[in-house]
């Protein structure tokens, strides 16, 4: 639905005011020379087999490597055998195989490699049977659901380790989106550059995120205050916006801010935000103000940023900072 209100709050334009960072340095450890075969052993459902080659996709954009195949069985083969699985196993058979547990963790990937961080032979993968955690990740706080889970694992395999002094995937928190982010991408390119010697890819893409890296942990956007008052601010607070293309500058990127009625959808909106030029693998976190129009219908609305254009990956271009009550 096209909003026909006129935009009263006024745009902030954040062009050279607002400093933009580089993408900071990876840890990995070891490489691939191949592509990667993993085989999924599901005992029931294939829905959870398709979220994990679906998550694998978004590697693969990066620097193509995984091939995930499938068998329905009710056993996994575990230990190092020289076949990467990826399985569902109980907490008996994870302790009694692995040495682990599940206690508060949902997650584990186990690799072995040549040497001390040589080429990865053999990586499994290991999911909690417990977790039904899916839910489309559109709103903030996030729950750490499974498509985050199995993203970060398959970075594990991927060579990456955990990656917590800008927004990353591979963090070794909790608080993570079911997305990669600029760390992410840094270092899965010089884990493959190794080997592969990858050209960097050639994508045009920008991505807004409801999450900041904050000085000692990461943390969820919040809107102040939560009830507004027509005609009167709401301040957004820490979100992030990334353009996670390695290689070309994006020139004049503009997202709308608006109020999107949370039943019926219908969008108001109150404002933009753009830079004259975005570097290339860079990302700005910060602070927004604007004002809530004085014709807006008392009701529930998630604040929400989107990105104006088009880009290679749209599914970073939506970000729901919030929800507000406007009286
Ligand atoms: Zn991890």
């Amino acid at each position: 639905m096209t909003p026909r209100r006129r935009i009263l709050a006024t745009a902030l334009l954040a062009a050279g005011s607002l400093a933009v960072s580089s993408a900071s340095a990876y840890v990995y450890c070891g490489f691939h020379d191949r592509r990667y075969e993993m085989r999924a052993y599901h005992f029931n459902s294939e829905f959870w087999v398709d979220l994990v080659v679906a998550q694998s996709a978004k590697w693969d954009r990066v620097h193509p490597l995984f091939s995930i195949n499938r068998t329905r069985s009710r056993t996994t083969p575990v230990g190092q055998d020289g076949q990467s699985v990826i399985g569902w196993l109980t907490e008996a058979d994870l302790n009694r195989h692995y040495g682990l547990s599940w206690a508060g963790t949902a997650g584990w990937t186990v690799t072995w490699t040549d040497g001390t961080c040589g080429r990865l032979l053999e990586s499994d993968m290991f999911f909690n049977p417990g977790i039904t955690l899916f839910a489309p990740q559109t709103a903030v706080p996030y729950n750490l659901g499974f498509q985050e889970i199995a993203l970060h694992e398959l970075g594990h395999a991927a060579t990456l380790d955990h990656e917590d002094r800008g927004l990353a995937v591979m963090t070794a928190g909790g608080v993570v989106s079911d997305v990669l982010h600029n760390d992410d991408k840094v270092g899965w390119i010089r884990s493959a550059a190794q080997k592969f010697n990858p050209l960097p890819t050639p994508i045009r893409d920008m991505g807004v995120f409801p999450i900041r890296n904050g000085r000692s942990s990461k943390v969820y956007a919040s809107l102040s205050p939560t009830t507004v008052a027509r005609g009167a601010d709401v301040a957004i607070r820490d979100f992030t916006v990334e353009n996670l293309s390695s290689v070309f500058p994006f020139e004049g990127p503009t997202f709308r801010v608006v109020l999107e009625e949370t039943s019926s959808g219908a969008t108001i909106e109150i404002g933009t935000f753009s830079w004259g030029r975005f570097e290339p693998f860079s990302h700005w976190s910060g602070d927004l103000t604007y004002t809530v129009p004085s014709g807006t219908p008392p009701s529930s609305y998630r604040v929400v940023a989107i990105f104006q254009g088009r880009d290679s990956d749209a599914t970073n271009d939506r970000a729901v900072l919030g929800t507000i009550r406007v009286r």
